[in-house]
């Protein structure tokens, strides 16, 4: 058994104590800068989390092989309220927190009172990420750790607030954001359960009228106000007549906090029960028809105003409700005559080529969904929207608007409707319902005075596409996602009146969010270890200092007045930065693009010049544990601390690097580990024997068998180096540990029996410890702690973290030896293959070579498929054009015929080499191996050639070698 632990423990504190990760400026010297976002100190890491640090990790350490000064540096985020919101959980006693606190992540009952402070859970966590990161083995470089509370991080973020509001970046006013009326704050992704982004949509109200009263129907399809057949309400739910500033409205009861929190001046003068407005008439504002209301249990009332409008020939949803209530007998308990109900058919008011004048109705059918209960309603209904939106062009029943597309269409009904004043608007989730992390349904609220950063800006978009044209994204399938949210995002909301953080500088009464705290703070690591060193006290730390720092506006010795630091220090600080600057590499999970990643860039390029923005983001999936979500509820989550102790960093690290493509979801179970983990003490076991002997000399040439080995290895070197260039690891691991362990389980076969002679034995050990070399350092970034075992034991003094990344050297690459040797392959998996499928043991076994005449025919095949033309018939001709062949033309038609459909479907690859290899002696290599196969088979083996006139071949068996494919005969 492997002691991983120790091993690990021992590595990682040789490490730290020589500072091998720790990147300081180097002139001359190239750099690659790396970073992973910053954790939230307000949970213990799980598994899920090793997944994107380790693909960091792995980066920075594949590059810093490749020769670069990386850097990688670590900090903990403890703006905002994802720490604010867990201590008020905890305070409040929330049971399944409690519960995931001390049965998942195993924390002590006496610790809980202290993480009921912010600040008691955030020094707690921040210790307990930090250890994680390091018995996982990140080389982070963590002279340059900080927190965002600290108080020259504070300064910094007032002085990028101050620039953006100078470039005209911050806006103030009255604008809708996501809202949790529990904590009373607005609310991000980062706030929300299930990490949602409140998306907030704008609702088109209709104004149907109901006598003197005003039913506002939501709508996001405003054009299709001419299809109306029928309002729904739902009969069960509260309703109530209100006064909406100043108009007698009727809405839901759920809805009346929301209108006010969207700043209508609300008076509730009644509530009843939905069902008293069933059977009665309303009248389409636009038409002027009289429309039936109409019972429907559908109707969501907290969803807008919780009035609908009728649209079946266009909506799935009010198609099949329409069609239930058809045959619904309590129609008449709501005073309905049925026969009035069953009047009521689909208007069509657009069409879209290839469907009936009913779009709606033709998918329900097709899909064949009949209740309105039915999950799939939801999907139909978008595929409704989207193709009548992008195909769809208005009838003639529609007025002024027909023959307009329905894109044109939506926004000029909209937009006359409320000039004639026929509608109104109201903001909702689209994505409804979105909880905050206290337990609250979010809403949206129109802030007054709110602060935002204007991610809407026109010119600012334009700006972040031409920074996005020139990075890179990996991989490459996140670019228009990225695309789509720089265009997507508008205002956002960037403080708060609550939670740690960095005080608005022109307003104290705000707190930067911990979303708008987080874009640029790569550069404040640049300086950090400096800041440190100096020991400034920050509150010297005014604008002018990072003005210079950061972007070389002001002098040396200006800043180092104000700030009482020496001149040469803010020099070195600004060096420091210009040396790492601009950042090489984000990583992040692909969750985070429809913000933190697109607001780095947006932020970059407000305030960096063009030549300091990002270069490079990679984004990767999420960590599935046996094939499920991880979540608090299923109870699989796995803290990353238990899964170190459990099966090894390393172990760990493999897995989770193997276990799938970037973009892929991965997923991981402890059976997988636990399998890696034996993988790699395998691997290990064969490594060490390898590593004791040492590197010693070659007891004299290379045979084909070593040359082939060294072959393979470039091979792999190739195939993984290339992989890792595009960050994908899976393929990486692949080469450099599976397939390159097969390639050296079958040469440790082919030189069995030749161990015992000592001058072929060192060749052996020769080759052996050259492939260990290779492999170790490739295997280094995945598994550095049992790589650096190996290493040292190899009689190397530096650090294999440091050793340079194997060169790939094409000359060592024979094609044509690799090519033999799967010949031997191959023979010795068609004996075992027969004598497994027939059971029989075998006395003796004889391989027979192919005549040379046969070679001839092969040898011309190949050339006509390399041509294109082969065919039997040409073949046959080009055959019997060669004197020898002439004699015995019937011989050789048979044999162009067994042949012709081999050779065409021969791999490209394969053709080629068999070209360049031409005729060879296929005895002689045969022969060689035959102690090789007698010891793998256990059986006396023979091999002859066809054109031998002393064979011994029982049943003509000899008649069907072929040139690559010898024939078989087995004697029992
Ligand atoms: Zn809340």
């Amino acid at each position: 058994m492997v002691d991983w632990i120790s091993i690990e423990k021992k590595w990682q504190k040789r490490w730290e104590e020589e500072g091998i990760f720790e990147a300081d400026l180097q002139p001359g010297k190239k750099k690659f800068y790396v970073t992973v976002a910053y954790p939230y100190p307000n949970a213990p890491q799980h598994i899920g989390h090793g997944r994107t640090y380790c693909l960091t990790d792995v980066h920075a350490r594949y590059l810093r092989m490749r020769g670069y000064n990386v850097l990688f540096p670590m900090a903990f985020h403890y703006t905002g309220t994802p720490v604010l919101a867990m201590t008020k959980r905890l305070k409040e006693g929330d049971k399944e927190l409690v519960e995931t606190f001390l049965d998942v992540y195993k924390i002590k009952r006496e610790e809980l009172p202290k993480l009921e402070e912010p600040m008691g859970m955030a020094a707690y966590f921040h210790e307990e990420l930090k250890q994680g990161m390091k018995e996982m083995g990140y080389s982070i470089d963590w002279r340059r750790e900080f927190t965002t509370i600290d108080p020259a991080y504070n300064r910094f973020i007032e002085w990028q607030f101050h620039r953006l509001r100078r470039g005209g970046f911050i806006t103030q006013g009255s604008h809708p954001v996501g809202w949790c009326p529990g904590c009373g704050n607005p609310v991000g992704q980062h706030d929300t359960k299930g990490d949602v982004e409140p998306e907030i949509a704008e609702f088109t109200l209709i104004k149907f009228e109901y006598g003197d009263h005003i039913l506002p129907a939501a709508t996001l399809r405003p054009e299709t106000v001419f299809g109306v057949t029928n309002m729904w309400l739902n009969p069960t739910v509260e309703y109530a007549y209100a006064k909406v500033d100043g108009e007698p409205w009727i809405v839901s009861q759920k809805s009346i906090e929301k209108l006010k929190m969207l700043n209508r001046k609300v008076e509730v003068e009644r509530v009843f029960k939905g069902e008293q407005l069933i059977g009665k008439k309303a009248k389409n504002p636009m038409t002027g028809n009289e429309i039936l209301i109409l019972p429907a249990s559908f109707v969501d009332p907290g969803n807008a105003t919780g009035v609908v409008m009728s649209v079946p020939g266009h909506a799935p949803y009010d198609y099949v409700a329409l069609e239930n209530l058809k045959g619904d007998s309590s129609l008449r308990s709501f005073g309905l005559r049925p026969n009035e109900v069953k009047a009521i058919d689909p208007i069509s008011l657009i069409e879209v080529p290839g469907y009936s004048e009913w779009p709606a109705v033709d998918e329900v059918k097709k899909k064949g969904v009949t209740e309105q209960t039915d999950p799939r309603l939801e999907e139909v209904t978008r595929e409704v929207y989207s193709l009548e939106f992008h195909n769809g062009r208005m009838k003639s029943n529609t007025g002024q608007y027909a023959g307009l597309p329905v894109q044109k269409a939506k926004d000029y009904v909209k937009s006359d409707m409320l000039k004639e004043g026929k509608a109104t608007t109201m903001y909702e989730l689209s994505n409804r319902p979105v909880y905050c992390r206290c337990g609250s349904e979010c809403i949206v609220k129109l802030v007054e005075n709110q602060w935002f950063i204007n991610y809407g800006d026109l010119k600012w978009k334009r700006l972040v596409h031409e920074n996005l044209d020139e990075m890179e994204i990996i991989p490459k399938e996140l670019r228009s996602e990225f695309e789509y949210v720089i265009d997507w995002l508008n205002e956002k909301a960037c403080a708060r009146k609550a939670g740690l953080g960095t005080s608005l500088p022109w307003d104290r009464s705000w707190i930067i969010e911990s979303l708008s705290d987080s874009t640029i703070y790569m550069a404040f690591y640049t300086i950090v270890k400096e800041l440190k060193r100096t020991g400034v006290d920050a509150e010297k730390l005014s604008d002018s200092f990072f003005s210079y720092v950061f972007l070389g506006i002001g002098s040396a010795n200006e800043v180092a007045e104000k700030t009482g630091l020496k001149a040469e220090d803010v020099r070195m600080m600004r060096r420091e930065f210009r040396y790492f600057y601009p950042l090489d590499s984000r990583h992040s999970a692909r969750e985070l693009i429809p913000n933190h990643l697109t607001f780095m860039l947006f932020n970059h390029t407000a305030i960096f010049p063009k030549k300091l923005w990002p270069r490079q983001i990679v984004g990767n999936g999420m960590v599935l544990m046996e094939g499920e979500k991880m979540s608090k509820s299923i109870g699989n989550i796995i803290p990353l601390r238990e899964a170190i102790e459990m099966f090894g960093a390393d172990p760990l690290r493999l897995s989770l690097m193997a276990a799938a493509e970037i973009l892929k979801d991965g997923d991981f179970s402890p059976a997988l580990a636990k399998s890696t983990a034996e993988g790699l003490e395998r691997f290990y076991q064969g490594a060490m024997e390898v590593a004791k002997r040492g590197h010693g000399k070659r007891g004299g040439s290379l045979e084909k068998i070593d040359q082939w080995m060294l072959s393979r290895l470039q091979s792999q070197v190739w195939e993984a180096t290339g992989a890792m260039e595009e960050l994908m690891v899976r393929r990486a691991i692949h080469a450099l540990f599976y397939n390159l362990n097969q390639d050296l389980q079958w040469y440790l076969r082919r030189v069995a029996g030749e161990r015992n002679n000592k001058r072929r034995e060192r060749t052996i050990q020769w080759v052996l410890s050259r492939v260990l070399d290779t492999q170790v350092k490739m295997l280094a970034p995945f598994t550095p702690h049992l790589c650096e075992e190996i290493w040292e034991t190899m009689g190397n003094k530096v650090f294999v973290s440091l050793a340079a990344w194997p060169e790939f050297r094409v000359e060592e690459v024979l094609t044509d030896v690799e090519e033999l040797e799967s010949m031997i392959n191959g023979c010795l998996e068609d004996v075992s293959n027969i004598l497994k499928v027939t059971g029989i043991k075998a006395g003796k076994v004889y391989f027979y070579t192919a005549a040379d005449w046969k070679w001839k025919i092969y040898q011309k095949a190949l050339t006509l498929s390399k041509a294109g033309s082969l065919d039997v018939g040409t073949l046959i001709r080009e055959s019997l054009k060669d004197e020898d062949l002439k004699k015995m033309p019937e011989a050789v038609a048979t044999f162009a015929r067994e042949i012709a459909e081999d050779v065409r479907k021969l791999p490209e690859e394969s053709l080629g080499k068999r070209l360049t290899l031409g005729t060879f002696n296929e005895l002689e290599l045969l022969t060689k191996a035959a102690p090789f196969f007698e010891a793998e088979l256990a059986t006396q083996v023979s091999v002859q050639n066809e054109g031998d006139p002393a064979i011994h071949a029982p049943e003509g068996r000899a008649r069907r070698a072929k040139p690559y494919k010898p024939a078989i005969y087995i004697e029992t």
